[in-house]
């Protein structure tokens, strides 16, 4: 049996998987801003979850970030009460076994390789766009972590090709100016439809109006689009990815998977671009799914 773990900001979900089927799920709220309670917590779930089902698993964690080659300490996490703790040191400690861990986009890219939306491809990029731009490589159904741990981070690259206004671009909170995240996070776009003089709204509701037929709702979208189009054409020049994989919120905008395809043969190195994008099969459950398919 393999549990999967999903360290979240706001929750730690948890879940079994046995012979390809899921027994179990469970989720609770995170201990926010405490390490202690955190450990504490991850532990009773997984005790929690192998009582239930009646079997000892192995376990494997998605993280909000990383844990360092030349630390060992959790670094790059946006829950913030986790940086700098020994992670990795800890939960195996308590769980009295072997613990894999991996970035929780890494995780929402192998569990979309194994079984989901990328299920017969061999070179995955997962990608989630929602509050940030995370991005995960797997590759013959492994996840590719690389040298700093940092494989897949494509957020923090400056948007490719930058038109007028692009460059510098928007401060980012990791200290640049101009990262792809900037523009196609959720945030990234409700900016851009402000900025082009829409009302303060959502990614979801920009949607909704370009949908319905609203002119600058539909412009600051195919902006979006082209971006998009932009941004993943160099990662194809890269990675020269089978499947390209999308979740998180703006995932949900069904114009991405036609549009974006259309737009970004120019930035691709190939006569031809046979790399399909296609829409997360698990949805918010990839990244527990993932954890949980990190012991194969
Ligand atoms: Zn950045």
């Amino acid at each position: 049996m393999r549990i999967g773990i999903d360290l979240g900001g706001t929750k730690i979900e948890g879940i079994a998987i046995d012979d390809g089927l899921v027994r179990m799920r469970r989720r609770v709220p995170a201990p926010r801003d405490n390490y202690t309670d955190t450990l504490a917590a991850v532990v009773d779930l997984v005790r929690d979850i192998e009582r239930e089902v009646g079997r000892r698993g192995t376990v494997g964690v998605g993280i909000p970030g990383t844990i360092s080659r030349a630390t060992g300490l959790v670094k790059n996490a946006n829950s913030t009460w986790l940086i700098g703790r020994p992670l990795g040191d800890d939960l195996p400690r308590l769980l009295e076994r072997p613990v894999r861990f991996a970035n929780d986009a890494n995780c929402f890219a192998l569990s979309e390789a194994v079984d989901g939306a990328a299920a017969d491809a061999d070179i995955v990029f997962g990608v989630i766009i929602g509050t940030g731009t995370g991005g995960g490589l797997v590759v013959s159904r492994r996840v590719v972590d690389g040298a700093n741990s940092i494989a897949g981070e494509w957020g923090h690259n400056p948007i490719p090709a930058p038109r007028d206004g692009e460059s510098p671009g928007p401060p980012c909170y990791c200290g640049r100016t101009g990262c792809i995240e900037t523009f196609l996070s959720g945030s990234g776009l409700s900016r851009d439809y402000r900025d082009a003089g829409g009302q303060l709204s959502t990614a979801h509701d920009i949607a909704m109006r370009a949908c319905h037929g609203e002119a600058l709702a539909s412009a600051v979208l195919a902006r979006y689009e082209e971006r998009l189009a932009r941004a993943l054409g160099t990662i194809i020049n890269v990675l020269d990815p089978h499947v390209i994989v999308l979740g998180g919120g703006l995932s949900n905008i069904d114009r991405l998977y036609e549009s974006v395809p259309a737009l970004w043969a120019p930035y691709v190195f190939s006569d031809t671009v046979t790399t399909r994008l296609v829409r997360a099969a698990h949805g918010d459950s990839s990244g527990v799914r993932g954890a949980a398919w990190l012991w194969d």
